[in-house]
């Protein structure tokens, strides 16, 4: 696929500690750009902005570099790499946040370098919605700002992300984090109320059950793809992010229908990561796999004319 947009990704790269009940892995990658940049490079080619310590493992920079993503925006700080620590029950949908440590995120002034300034596409993942901000306000003119967060910022910053809400064109949250942001238990409603908010399209994810994307005069109902074998959700939401955002970039023009299968190939990039812990499944996986289950979740919603 040759890609029209370059994307520019602000986010937390970090090391997890994950226990699901299949299994535990102590600091492995993880952190929401790095999961959205590995799902966005099959599609064009991605420029991260982020920040890692003295102790990141030299290794996931070469798995980084072998999947094309520019790392010019990569800051390295004295001390330590973000680490996050999750539990999951057999409700894979919720991650219970056992700890989270930003280390040099705390520290972290995010600088858009300048060849990336005249990026159109942007991604702002999960991170401080003051980082969010602070990199729009360094690129010139974009023409697709899409981002994500979690409730650690709904509770802790909640102004400033209703600030990026009004300066992004699509915002991706999963069902629980738009209940808590609008105070509201009725899907159908918060989608509503977060687009009166600013964005022009608001997609909520809805973990083994799908997704909806609310725009004004239009309604999508995308399910998920039916896996036996969930092995880590982590990451679920961000590679998602990436593949909706990197396919995007790969389209000529925008309209409905390519935001209708920008999601359904975000839903196919989601359907793989949880397929193993970390980034394995997805660092794995090839151009012919992504058509093939693309081609499945076609199959799987056709109901005939
Ligand atoms: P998700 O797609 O929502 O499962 O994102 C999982 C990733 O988010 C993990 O790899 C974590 O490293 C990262 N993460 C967890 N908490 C935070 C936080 N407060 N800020 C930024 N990233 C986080």
């Amino acid at each position: 696929m040759s890609a029209q947009h370059e994307v520019l990704v602000v986010g937390s790269i970090g090391l997890d500690s994950i226990k699901t009940p299949f299994g535990e892995v102590f600091e492995v990658l993880g952190g929401s750009a790095i999961y959205f940049s590995l799902a966005a490079s099959f599609f064009t080619s991605v420029r991260l902005v982020g920040v890692i310590g003295e102790d990141f493992p030299e290794q996931h920079i070469g798995l980084l570099k072998k999947h094309g993503i520019d790392l010019s925006g990569l800051q390295v700080l004295p001390g330590k790499t973000f680490r996050w620590k999750g539990n999951y029950g057999y409700d894979l949908n919720e991650a219970i946040t056992l700890d989270t440590e930003l280390n040099v995120l705390a520290n972290f002034a995010p600088q858009v370098p300048e060849i990336y300034r005249d990026i159109k596409y942007v991604f702002l993942a999960n991170i401080d919605p003051d980082l969010q901000l602070a990199v729009l306000d360094q690129i010139k003119k974009p023409e697709l700002v899409v981002c994500d967060t979690m409730n650690f910022w709904i509770h802790g910053k909640r102004d400033s992300l209703i600030e990026v809400l009004k300066r992004v064109d699509i915002v991706i949250m999963n069902d629980a984090e738009a209940r808590e942001l609008c105070k509201e238990p009725n899907l159908v409603k918060a989608g509503r109320t977060i687009l009166s908010w600013g964005p022009k399209r608001v997609i909520i994810k809805k973990g083994e059950h799908g997704a909806l994307m609310f725009a004004n005069g239009s309604f999508f109902s995308a399910p998920a793809y039916p896996l036996e074998e969930i092995f880590d959700p982590t990451g679920a939401g961000d590679t998602f992010a990436g593949g909706f955002v990197g396919y995007l970039a790969s389209c000529k023009q925008i309209n409905d229908t390519g935001m209708r299968r920008a999601v359904i190939y975000g839903a196919t990039l989601a359907s793989f990561v949880v397929e193993d812990f970390s980034v394995q499944r997805t660092a794995a996986l090839n151009q012919q796999e992504i058509r093939d289950r693309y081609q499945e979740f076609q199959k799987m919603v056709h109901f005939g004319e």
